[in-house]
């Protein structure tokens, strides 16, 4: 999609640090690190966010969550001490860019309630 920055770094136009790629997944570090480990896990295809999933996207959802986002959390060792898993929707929700993302944090003991 063009003007989406996440497109962008998906398609290889502008770079990022890279730690997970297969054919419709990219994970690369976030810019601004909230916490030791900070990864986004995007698909390639540009879906705006969870509220924009289509039914067709059930397989690629599931890969993110039951493949992808656990071996990252393995390769960056925070599997056994824990991690959070965010994917901020909407406005009211956090979201800056609007291209599917999830954020896996870790590294450090998390704070409940979210701001
Ligand atoms: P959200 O507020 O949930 O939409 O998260 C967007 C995230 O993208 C923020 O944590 C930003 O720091 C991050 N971000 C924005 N631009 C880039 C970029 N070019 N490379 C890596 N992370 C980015
Ligand atoms: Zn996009």
């Amino acid at each position: 999609m063009a003007d989406c920055i996440f497109c962008k770094i998906a398609n290889k136009e502008i770079p990022a640090t890279v730690v997970y790629e297969d054919e419709q997944v990219l994970a690369f570090k976030d810019l601004e690190p909230q916490a030791p480990v900070h990864v986004l896990v995007i698909p390639k295809k540009h879906v705006a966010s969870i509220a924009e999933l289509k039914a067709e996207d059930k397989e690629l959802a599931a890969h993110i969550l039951v493949d992808v986002i656990p071996q990252i959390a393995r390769e960056q060792k925070i599997d056994q001490s824990g991690f959070r898993v965010v994917a901020n929707t909407g406005d009211e929700g956090g979201q800056t860019v609007k291209h599917l993302h999830f954020h896996l944090l870790g590294g450090r003991s998390m704070q409940w309630p979210p701001g």
